[in-house]
């Protein structure tokens, strides 16, 4: 649209001046170069700065209706308006509109997440006669780093991993320049003044295709890639990380070759092309792949490119095509993509660490030198009920805050064991961290550490109180503990429905069911089938699951046929056990120590049900990670199937026992199939009777057990059939990678805190 057509277009007023605040994600993603142009368009004068509060315009002009409503309809691809208010000013003497330096306040409230490359930029990438072609670091105010490289705030260069480059003399005068993409665009840089990456993309290719481990750096850390289609290279990098049967993730070029490997389907492709660029799970097409890539489950992750680097890497694969059509053809190359985390410790970030750590995985170490600040895993997400769901929330999402239902204290929480994640409150805004992983190792408590730290730092957040689980013994709660200020501690299945209250703005009663692994209740119990009433602080446990032995105690998780053999006992056919599982070592004495009642304590677990009907059935009796039999057992399933005599339910106990006898000697699809459709009916008709009598209609569903799509799904729809509310998460996982921002509301409601 040309200038004039676009007043001619509109209704001109009388000369009017406003003072216009704009409120958002509104600083750091191209914002004041957008009002700017937009002031050239509208003949409008005056000025626009960022403040402490977001952005504010003053602006005078007779076409002042217009700008406001092209402000809020042609926003930048990055920002996010929450709010406009405008004040009416009498008009003054203004001849030009200027992008002015900002003004008093605390500056910069907001870090974005990290973008992909945008539209533009691969279109320069692939341009010739640009002077960024092929240029591995390219990046505009739309697109990049962000969050990866900030130090701390104001979101400035001199506080990024970029300041150790200084700007050439073409990329000074686009960043000064308020018409330009590139103005104010922190990590600008081109080949003659940014960041060089240690290996040419062409020998990185040929690399991959002569079946090497390349360790690729990345925007949140280390990946390791190998070409997907070789089968010895995959099997070779699963031994190395020692990664038994857990799935790998690839990547492809673009959804048409996504499409060649995986049904993208119900919001699948929008999902994939998010600016978080995350692994999407979906079900693949039979065999495309070695098998060794996915064993055992019918669904991929797969993902598209994020970094010129990923870009280049395809484009080299196509044989350095002259024009772009190829980005939206179907390609040939498909790229496993695994973090870099040898053993389960965190992500390497370093070029330093890479060498050490990686250097027995990797045949090649590609490093470049824009240090990454801070670590972040790829997302991992999937579709439930037709939008999208979390199964890890990190890389593209955070720190992008929670809006809770109303303003709390400052308080910092910090998470569960296993998947732990922590969370600050400031306002109105939980920022939940990205995944930060299981506490288990010193790396990844020095991970967490690091994270406590650099979240309150760049929050500027004191808190006056700090939120932990009830477990004594968690790395985190000791270190809640020896931080010196009020402590709350939270059990851990509160924490999980109030997760998912505060995430959808709900601060009234309601019931929570928490499908879950693990969780210490009160008396040192082992919970993790519960039904709950929360009242943001107050809770009161209502229901559970009927309490199953688990031989040998935490153990079971690994080996799901002990949980086979614990139900046999628990249905009186304890003298079965030897026989059945003759093939597994100690069978015998799992057996006697059932009978005995030594060393099997009881939970009322869900995830310990999953894993009795895989026991039972004979699916993945020994685990090679967590969740490794639940998951091929969801996978099996193609149409649930109910029978209503497949539980008991008494006094707010739910029993399913009789579903588990009916899985013996059962065909494992079939048991599949029946396990998923009865728990779905049994778990229903349970929440349902304990609603009527609590008269709360709101039904907050939680526990790392929603992971499993045919439930979570089937649940959902059943409830809402029922006439009740249920609240599925979406904007965290369900399982403990949610439990800090939990902690936190539960906390917010401590009568001991001011506020
Ligand atoms: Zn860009
Ligand atoms: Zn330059």
């Amino acid at each position: 649209m040309t200038l004039v057509d676009s007043k001619a277009a509109v209704h001109s007023d009388p000369c009017r001046r406003w003072q216009i605040r704009v409120r958002g994600a509104v600083q750091g993603v191209g914002f004041r170069p957008f009002v700017y142009r937009l002031a050239q368009r509208f003949d409008v004068t005056g000025w626009v700065r960022n403040d402490g509060e977001g952005v504010m315009i003053d602006a005078q002009g007779r076409y002042l209706r217009a700008f406001l409503d092209a402000l809020r309809a042609e926003c930048p691809q990055l920002a996010r308006i929450d709010d406009i208010h405008c004040n009416d000013l009498a008009p003054t003497e203004q001849a030009s509109f200027l992008v002015v330096p900002s003004g008093q306040g605390k500056i910069s409230t907001v870090i974005n997440a990290d973008h992909p490359v945008c539209d533009d930029c691969v279109r320069e990438l692939f341009d010739a006669n640009n002077r960024r072609f092929l240029y591995p670091f390219i990046n505009c105010t739309n697109c990049g780093p962000r969050y990866t490289l900030t130090k701390k705030l104001p979101y400035d260069r001199v506080n990024t991993s970029m300041a150790q480059f200084s700007m050439c003399r073409h990329c000074a005068r686009e960043y000064q320049d308020p018409a330009d993409r590139r103005f104010h665009a922190e990590p600008i840089a081109c080949p003659s003044c940014g960041p060089t990456l240690g290996t040419d993309i062409a020998e990185i290719v040929s690399r991959i295709g002569a079946g090497e481990i390349v360790a690729l750096k990345g925007l949140g850390g280390f990946h390791l890639v190998c070409d997907a289609r070789n089968e010895s290279a995959v099997n070779r990098l699963r031994h190395l990380k020692q990664r038994d049967n857990k799935p790998f993730a690839v990547m492809l070029a673009n959804a048409a070759s996504a499409r060649r490997l995986v049904a993208l389907d119900g919001g699948a492709v929008a999902l994939l092309q998010h600016p978080a660029r995350p692994i999407v799970l979906a079900r693949r097409h039979a065999a495309r792949l070695p098998a060794a890539v996915a064993p055992d489950v019918p669904w991929l992750g797969i993902m598209l490119p994020y970094t010129p680097i990923h870009y280049l890497l395809f484009y080299d694969a196509a044989g350095c095509p002259r024009d772009t059509r190829w980005l939206l053809e179907a390609q040939d190359l498909v790229l496993v993509m695994t973090s870099a985390n040898p053993a389960g410790e965190p992500l390497v970030i370093d070029n330093a660490e890479a060498h050490q750590r990686l250097a027995g995985i990797a045949d090649h170490i590609v490093t470049h030198d824009r240090d990454i600040v801070i670590r972040a895993d790829d997302s991992v997400l999937r579709i439930i009920d037709g939008a999208p769901a979390f199964v890890r929330r990190a890389r593209g999402f955070v720190p992008e805050p929670i809006k809770l239902a109303r303003p709390v204290p400052p308080i910092l929480a910090v998470g569960a064991y296993l998947k732990n994640t922590i969370c600050v409150t400031r306002g109105r805004e939980a920022f939940v961290s990205q995944h930060i992983g299981d506490l288990d190792n010193v790396r990844a408590i020095h991970f967490f550490e690091e994270s406590v730290r650099h979240l309150l730092d760049i929050l500027a957040v004191e808190p006056c109180a700090v939120a932990h689980d009830l477990h004594p013994d968690f790395p985190s709660t000791r270190f809640a503990l020896d931080l010196g200020i009020s402590t709350v501690a939270v059990q851990h299945h509160h924490a999980h429905v109030a997760a998912v209250a505060a995430e959808h703005g709900v601060d009234e009663p309601c019931l929570g069911v928490a499908l879950d692994g693990f969780g210490l209740g009160p008396g040192a119990k082992n919970w993790g089938g519960e039904l709950l009433w929360v009242n943001g602080g107050q809770w009161r446990r209502v229901g559970h699951l009927k309490p199953l032995p688990q031989p040998g105690g935490d153990v079971v998780a690994r080996q799901p046929w002990r949980m086979g053999a614990a139900a046999l006992h628990a249905l009186g056919r304890g003298g079965e056990i030897a026989s059945r599982y003759h093939s597994q070592a100690g069978a015998a004495v799992i057996a006697q120590m059932l009978e005995n009642n030594v060393n099997t304590p009881l939970s009322s677990s869900c995830g310990r049900l999953f894993d009795a009907a895989c026991g039972l059935l004979g699916v993945v009796p020994e685990a090679g990670f967590e969740g490794h039999a639940p998951m091929v057992l969801e996978g099996l399933v193609s149409q649930p199937t109910a029978n209503r005599d497949g539980w008991r339910l008494a006094n707010g106990v739910l029993d399913l026992l009789p579903l588990l006898e009916q899985l013996i000697d059962q065909d494992a699809q079939y048991g599949a199939e029946l396990f998923h459709g009865t728990l779905i009916d049994a778990l229903t008709s349970w929440i349902q009777s304990i609603a009527m009598e609590s008269g709360c209609q709101v039904i907050a569903l939680s526990g790392g057990c929603l992971l499993n799509q045919v439930l979570a799904d089937g649940l959902l729809k059943s409830l809402q059939r029922s006439g009740l509310n249920p609240l599925l998460p979406r904007r965290l996982p369900p399982n403990d990678g949610a439990i800090s921002l939990g902690q936190a509301w539960v906390a917010a409601h401590d009568p001991g805190l001011a506020g």
